[in-house]
């Protein structure tokens, strides 16, 4: 065999490990395959046509075989490798990477957290109860008499028996909170609430409150004005308009309905609110002694205001919707845009 022949086959073996050894992929791999086992061993086969001396065309014959060999050994290792690898990653979800559609936040909850965010701003912790209560904690211990209208089974669902019940408000938190803790405290206790209603699109059985409370020394109803402003200007902007009005509740005194100005006419009065400009978007009050009372503390010594506001409602107004029940439709497209 020439041994120029010779010095080919040595170089394209070299060249066929090099390039073998820096493929990434199954089908790297098999266009090598191409190239050295089908096309080059084609042509080395043809050179060895012109080979007249027997001798010669042996060695060359050999040459060539251990070659094509040597090459076939190493693509199949490097086959399996890479077949393996491609199998596994069907379940690497990196692969799709691009195809992944990508959910979204659900209104209600960017919303508390806008709300929640304020709110722990001015000092407020987070404080969670249970949906399933006690009626003294829903009711009797909030100053909420047996004769209350609140307590009748059309408003109210029970559970097990009248004592029973799946709260009607968060204000439930409060009594606990304050039962294992002494002044001041500073909450406000988010979560579900239950009750007896028909679904439209204004309402729904179970839904979203916020209930807060703080009671310390010389606390006052300036203070509960400066928070509530503060609140609703930071979550709706300083344009907004805050109004209080008188009203009633068993659980404070005084009490107060406190009234925003129309996200949707800006006040000058629409179908939204009814065409007075205003909207009312909280209940508060200080809080009653009895409540205070009832739980231990001195009312010589301590006061304090609670609010309560719908999220669902409030969310409402916020995102310009006009059906509750869009919260609970999972349409994702919606959710993007607002
Ligand atoms: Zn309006």
């Amino acid at each position: 065999m020439s041994t120029n022949l010779e010095l080919e086959i040595k170089a394209k073996m070299t060249e066929f490990e090099g390039k073998l050894l820096s493929s990434k992929t199954l089908k790297e791999v098999l266009s090598l395959k191409d190239e050295y086992l089908k096309k080059y061993v084609k042509l080395l086969y043809s050179k060895l046509k012109d080979i007249k001396a027997a001798e010669e065309k042996k060695l060359f014959g050999k040459s060539v075989n251990d070659f094509k060999k040597h090459c076939e050994e190493k693509i199949d290792i490097a086959l399996n490798k890479f077949n393996s690898i491609e199998k596994k990653s069907e379940y690497d979800v990196t692969v799709f990477k691009n195809n992944i559609k990508l959910g979204c936040g659900h209104p209600l909850i960017k919303f508390y957290k806008k709300i929640e965010k304020v709110l722990m701003g001015m000092g407020f912790s987070v404080v969670q109860g249970p949906e399933i209560e006690l009626d003294k904690y829903n009711f009797e211990m909030l100053n909420i008499p047996s004769h209350h209208p609140a307590r009748d089974m059309q408003d109210t669902f029970y559970v097990s028996s009248p004592n029973v019940l799946l709260r009607s408000h968060t204000s439930s938190v409060q009594i606990r909170t304050m039962e294992k803790i002494s002044p001041p405290v500073q909450i406000i206790s988010p979560g579900t609430v239950y009750r007896v209603d028909d679904i439209d699109p204004q309402h729904t059985p179970m839904f979203y409150q916020i209930e807060g409370l703080m009671v310390a020394e010389k606390i006052s109803f300036s203070n509960l004005k400066a928070v509530l402003i503060r609140l609703l200007k930071e979550v709706f902007g300083e344009e907004t308009g805050v109004r209080f009005r008188p009203t009633y509740y068993p659980y404070t005194e005084p009490s107060a309905a406190i009234d925003m100005s129309c996200t949707q006419c800006g006040g000058k009065g629409c179908r939204t609110c009814g065409y007075s400009g205003w909207i009312t978007v909280l209940g508060s009050g200080m809080v009653h002694p009895n409540v205070l009372k009832v739980v231990g503390y001195d009312i010589e010594k301590y006061s304090g205001f609670a609010f309560g506001l719908g999220l669902n409602r409030l969310a409402l107004l916020y995102y310009g919707l006009d059906e509750i029940r869009k919260f609970y439709e999972n349409d994702i497209s919606l959710w993007k845009q607002i």
